[in-house]
């Protein structure tokens, strides 16, 4: 495990970051053969931080998703939490070389808030595609929706509400708690308030303004409505298994 990695892991405040890498880098032991295709090209070999490409072109998600929105998005916004997280580790490495850790406390919540960012929208463009390519949630990811909210289109009402009502900017999530073992749906303040330890994000929306105020203005609820739209159901069920199993 590189140095950066291994920092990014001890920022015990990168609470959603943590959770999630856990299970998909081999730190649990367990193989990241998979793991490594759900979070393709978000880090490097040296453990640098990437912007992964997006998985489709930037009009893709149209008319649900906006071009201009897409390209502002990632390359400006997603790329800023990328430099932020590998700028926080580098400010670890320069306090360890001197010896001075005045301004680590300052450093752990930059390295909580750009790390959560940068897993949290690694996941989210994968979450989508295309409307036509968009579908229902099939096989086990359906039967364990089921089994813990009590239909698909309960869930949708309750991951819609929920990711509607955050806070401020944030998230809504779906996400596999371990220790239930049970699907859960939570907001997050920003990226990284509000998780739930262990906890492992499967799909996620992006609700701060920056993910859709210039085509729908303060009407997040109608961005919630179409982002449902262009879901990546297969990536969501992809994720499930690779995190009971
Ligand atoms: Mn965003």
């Amino acid at each position: 495990m590189s140095a950066n990695r291994r920092d990014f892991i001890k920022t015990g405040a990168a609470a959603v970051g943590a959770s999630l890498l856990a299970p998909y880098t081999g730190l649990a032991g367990t193989p990241d053969h998979d793991q490594a295709r759900l979070f393709a090209l978000a880090v490097n070999d040296a453990g640098e931080y990437t912007l992964p490409p997006l998985p489709y072109a930037y009009e893709a998600l149209e008319p649900h998703i906006d071009a201009q929105t897409m390209r502002l998005h990632h390359d400006i916004h997603h790329n800023g939490y990328v430099k932020g997280l590998n700028a926080a580790l580098k400010g670890m490495e320069t306090a360890r070389t001197n010896g001075d850790y005045a301004l680590i406390d300052r450093l752990a919540q930059k390295a909580a808030f750009h790390g959560s960012g940068h897993i949290l929208h690694a996941v989210f463009w994968q979450n989508m595609i295309s409307a036509d390519k968009s579908g229902t949630p099939k096989g086990s990811l359906k039967r364990q929706i089921e089994k813990d909210f009590r239909s698909v289109s309960a869930f949708t009402a309750q991951f819609k509400g929920t990711a509607a009502t955050v806070e401020g900017s944030g998230w809504g999530i779906l996400a596999w708690e371990p220790l239930g073992r049970r699907l859960v749906v939570l907001q997050a303040e920003k990226h990284q308030n509000l998780t739930q330890w262990g906890a492992v994000p499967l799909l996620v929306v992006d609700v701060w303004e920056h993910a859709y105020y210039l085509k729908y203005q303060n009407k997040r609820g109608e961005y919630i409505d179409n982002f449902l739209r262009v879901v990546n159901w297969d990536d969501v069920a992809n994720r499930l298994e690779a995190v009971m199993s």
